[in-house]
């Protein structure tokens, strides 16, 4: 029986009093003590208290760059056997992934696109199972990445070679409702320099991304070459994921257009770690781990000391050997350098404006979704190390104003 962080009274739904942390300014943070009044699932009211809660609250966490139809494993070859042939198996890991996920208080996601084509089935299982009041982490999807021949994990995604290719896409696009266009238009890693290629049609790229624009989806682009990183910068992408040799110039030209980075240091973590237990990748595994720590490293002191801040929680779960629902690239995040008061911001407020939906999500405020997290201790309070076990701290988590997980 979970116990009631949320209370009806005459006909009235609050919280229970808290210390909420507010880190919608652009730096710092505020500290306040309320409850809220909610209504289907919304927060109406901010009423302040006068007692000394236990409890601190936030708002529900996003990650922008996970995979929901990848489950974690090594062999993609396999998954996308198991999803052509026995779709309902990856449903039934995909939706515990998503329990779990929503558990450790990640409320919101973007799905960056799965592997093979015949995936509709599976998300269209995990769209049903939350309408069905199954506890999972909202959704916002790309049910496919973009690629081209001899673009990295161009045997799992779908080939755009031609205007007859992007054609179709656009129609999937359109009737599965996606939010979002992911594009890997580049090789696989060459270990000698420029070690990734640009491999993808550029007119079909800018068709791909006026199309975007004209229907309003997200543009993500997998970025990790210097090429790569241009282009996007160029066409004004929402996001770059990866961006492993983005200079600073790169990064202050994102910083002034508004386009968002997403480091995915945890899939990088799981993969040297997984390259270094079996002594394979490893040249790979090294370059991509340094790299993107270091550009981290540089992101977090990028303005005379302060930080570039277009990060966005994006931890690639569910790629090569990453798992689902863990909070460890905040933990790397604030191993690089970020303070935890950035952190949350990039957790919160970040993915809500990159999903533009900053008006509905990331913020504890009348009119937004009721999707919190009541915390033991003050996060913003932990020393960085013990971000590495941020879940013991989670007291509660809410989602669309349900107690949906409780310690
Ligand atoms: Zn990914």
């Amino acid at each position: 029986m979970l116990k009631p962080v949320i209370r009806t009274q005459n006909g009235q739904t609050t919280t229970l009093p808290a210390f909420t942390i507010d880190v919608t300014g652009s730096t710092g943070y505020d500290i306040r003590t309320e409850r809220f009044e909610l209504q289907q699932g919304r927060i109406v009211r901010c009423l302040p208290e006068d007692a000394l809660p236990d409890l601190y609250v936030t708002a529900g966490l996003i990650n922008c760059h996970l995979h929901w139809l990848m489950l974690g494993g090594t062999s993609f070859p396999d998954l996308v056997d198991t999803i052509k042939n026995r779709p309902d198996e990856v449903l039934e890991q995909a939706l515990e992934n998503a329990a779990r996920s929503l558990r450790n208080g990640i409320t919101s996601c973007c799905d960056k696109g799965a592997p093979s084509y015949t995936t509709r089935r599976i998300y269209e299982g995990i769209e049903a199972a939350r309408s069905n009041g199954k506890a999972i982490t909202k959704t916002q999807y790309s049910p496919y990445m973009l690629v081209v021949s001899n673009a990295f994990a161009e045997d799992w995604c779908v080939h755009v070679e031609t205007e007859a290719d992007l054609e179709w896409v656009k129609k999937e696009w359109a009737e599965t409702g996606a939010g979002i266009v992911k594009m890997i238009p580049e090789s696989n890693f060459f270990p000698e320099p420029p070690h990734f290629k640009w491999v993808f049609d550029h007119a079909l790229f800018a068709k791909a991304r006026a199309y975007a624009q004209e229907k309003g989806l997200i543009f993500s682009i997998h970025g990790k070459g210097v090429e790569s990183i241009e282009t996007g910068i160029q066409a004004r992408v929402d996001s770059i994921e990866h961006g492993l040799q983005a200079t600073p110039e790169h990064l202050r030209q994102m910083q002034a257009l508004g386009i968002f980075l997403g480091p995915t240091l945890e899939g990088f973590e799981c993969r040297l770690n997984w390259s270094h237990a079996h002594g394979k990748n490893l040249v790979m595994a090294e370059y991509e781990w340094e790299k993107s720590t270091a550009l981290i490293r540089t992101a977090a002191v990028l303005n005379e000391g302060k930080p570039f801040p277009n990060l966005i929680f994006a931890n690639d779960a569910g790629s090569f050997n990453t798992p689902h629902g863990t909070l460890r690239e905040l933990y790397l995040l604030r191993q690089c350098g970020y303070s935890p008061e950035d952190v949350l911001r990039i957790a919160t407020i970040n993915g809500a404006t990159f999903m533009r939906k900053q008006t509905e999500i990331g913020q504890l405020a009348p009119g937004f979704a009721a999707d919190m997290i009541y915390w033991t201790k003050n996060p913003l309070a932990l020393e960085p190390e013990e971000w590495a076990n941020l879940t013991d701290y989670i007291a509660a988590v809410v989602s669309d104003g349900q107690v949906v997980h409780l310690n």
